[in-house]
């Protein structure tokens, strides 16, 4: 047995085998055959692609069971290439002509596509190049014997072990639910790869450094986020030890779902809203059980990325249209794909040398406005509940906001024309993560209904700090002065224009950052829904008047140590057993 210490980004407890992820990626070399073998090749062509087009038809089935019929289109893509005689044929004609292994034939069709697409400045091309490659992969994997993953894969639920993950690959391999936990030797604390499994509840450990080193698939895991640790092959009485804490863990949830029902009000009835942060739209069926009245924050970006990039506004519409009926009457939020950065295509020939001051989000979309115009018209479109929102993620300056009205009243215009604009405007929001946006607060309110505020984004740009980069997360923290001082910046000039606000940042799901924030002002909260019960909890156990004051002692000091520590110590003066933390909880 040996126990691994990292760091647990998002809470519970679990043991099962491993599966280490990615680590067996193969060079696949020219090999010449004669032309006898010509026919068996082609043999073996065929039976890869059936088997290919078996395994896409069952994952499609299971993402439709997680995640709605709307899912399909997931996978439809990757199907259809399969059925494309074209590019099929490219491949034969190699084997037949070059005479090569169909291995060999497959890499160099791959080879060609990617060059030809990665010419075209166009995203959706990129999108399908992405497509390709994954399909000729698994076809490659099923020319092996006994196909992809038999060798590799874990029956039943796994632990996932790697070096790290992207978001795209995240949210494949939780949608599938076989996750169980997951231990990364990298990652950070807001990684798009982490809030995903802290919205989906599947534990993770973070900046193990080595875990795949140490780690084999198919050894017993067990996952606490307790102590922060992976124990590989516990002896049986850890074992029996662990299994008794995720009966505690799973008891606790139970209880934090209980009060979901209670009013959203502190003990002297001050009145707060929590909402959830969704990144797929199956969550939406799940997050009012866990008591949200709405949802806050739609991370569109996961849909867009899933669907390799090839996502239509009918597909769209029908989702936006679904999740705004499952959340009605409450709001929905969708914020407009926030791609670039850690949530871009990593296979996309361009790699950006500053990626996190680049081309990212609106941006992005304002260069190329098709892909954008589509998702606003299908936003619009669905609204005919009317309770949708739009927000745009990473707004710098007021010319961005002219540039994305243009694009919204050509949309609706476009709509009208056809007949398919519902009655209701949607309204539209901005997000306050770029400091030079909280400066400008009372120039960019006039043309927009809401602001929200992404403190991730906010914390990394003011404090030069990369929200992914566990070297410098000491300094990652909501209690820097700084970054109190903007806070503070936003509830006033928010207040000033009249306007709504809501905090979506991860933040506003961690118990004393919330506290800290709620005594502020703010009143909007949006975060993964597995963290709102414990708000709840936390916010209806206080009095805000006294809140209020503990947080107006704030401006004496000037260290982010000295914040979290008075603010710890005068909230365990008050409420002595508000912040005792359950088990399980990180
Ligand atoms: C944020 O930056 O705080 C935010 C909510 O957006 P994201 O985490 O998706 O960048
Ligand atoms: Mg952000």
């Amino acid at each position: 047995m040996i126990r691994i210490k990292g760091k647990a980004v998002s809470p519970g407890i679990a043991m099962g085998r491993a599966q280490l992820y990615n680590f067996e990626k193969e060079v696949i070399r020219a090999e010449n055959i004669g032309e006898k073998s010509v026919e068996k090749e082609i043999w073996r062509l065929e039976n890869a692609v059936k088997k290919s087009r078996a395994q896409l038809k069952k994952i499609n089935l299971g993402l439709q069971k997680i995640m709605g019929k709307d899912a399909a289109f997931i996978i439809e893509t990757q199907y259809l290439l399969l059925k494309d005689s074209h590019l099929l044929d490219e491949i034969r004609g190699t084997i037949q002509n070059k005479l090569v292994k169909a291995e060999w034939a497959i890499k160099q069709v791959e080879k060609k596509y990617l060059e030809i697409f990665h010419t075209i400045p166009d995203l959706s091309f990129k999108a399908k190049s992405n497509d390709i490659s994954d399909v000729l992969n698994r076809l490659i994997a099923n020319l092996k014997k006994g196909g992809p993953a038999a060798a590799a894969q874990q029956p039943g639920q796994v632990i996932l072990v790697a070096d790290d993950i992207t978001p795209s690959e995240a949210a494949t391999l939780m949608s599938n639910k076989r996750l169980l936990g997951l231990v990364l030797n990298k990652g950070g604390e807001t990684s798009h790869t982490v809030i995903l499994a802290r919205t989906l509840g599947i534990p993770a450990i973070l900046d193990t450094v080595n875990a795949t080193d140490s780690i084999f698939s198919g050894d017993t895991l067990a996952l606490d986020s307790v102590s922060s640790e992976v124990i590989v092959q516990p002896t049986p009485a850890v074992a029996e030890e662990i299994t008794e804490k995720i009966e505690k863990f799973r008891q606790y949830k139970e209880q934090l779902k209980n009060l979901s029902q209670l009013p959203e009000l502190t003990r002297d009835l001050h009145q707060f809203h929590l909402y959830a942060n969704i990144e797929l739209p199956f969550e939406s069926e799940i997050v009012q059980s866990y008591g949200a009245k709405g949802i806050g924050l739609f991370r569109t970006e996961f849909l867009y990325l899933d669907s390799k990039m090839s996502i239509s506004e009918e597909e769209q519409y029908l989702i936006y249209k679904n999740i705004a009926k499952n959340i009605f009457p409450h709001p929905l939020v969708i914020r407009t794909y926030d791609l670039g950065r850690d949530k871009s295509d990593p296979q996309a020939p361009r790699r950006e040398e500053n990626p996190s001051l680049g081309m990212m989000a609106v941006r992005l979309f304002l260069k190329d406005r098709e892909p954008f115009k589509i998702q606003i018209k299908a936003i619009m479109r669905a609204n005919s509940s009317g309770n949708i929102r739009i927000l745009f993620p990473m707004i710098t300056e007021i010319e961005e906001i002219r540039a994305i009205k243009e694009i919204m009243a050509e949309a609706k215009k476009e709509l009208q024309r056809a007949g398919t604009f519902p009655k209701k405007d949607v309204k539209a929001g901005i997000m306050l993560e770029i400091p030079a946006a909280v400066r400008l607060i009372r120039h960019l309110g006039h043309d927009i209904d809401f602001f929200s505020v992404g403190s991730n984004d906010l914390i990394q740009y003011l404090l030069a700090v990369d929200r992914n980069n566990s070297d410098v997360s000491y300094l990652f923290s909501p209690y820097h002065p700084a970054f109190i001082h903007i806070l503070k910046e936003i509830r006033t000039e928010v207040d000033r224009i009249g306007k709504e606000v809501t905090i979506c940042g991860e933040m506003a799901g961690q118990p004393v950052p919330a506290l800290m924030l709620l005594g502020m002002g703010f009143t909007n909260f949006s975060m993964n829904a597995m963290a709102i019960a414990e708000i709840k909890r936390v916010f209806t156990q206080i009095h805000y008047a006294r809140l209020r004051k503990v947080v107006g002692h704030l401006d004496r000091f000037s260290s982010r140590t000295e914040i979290e520590a008075f603010l710890n110590t005068e909230l365990l003066k008050l409420y002595p057993e508000l912040l005792q933390r359950s088990q399980g909880s990180v």
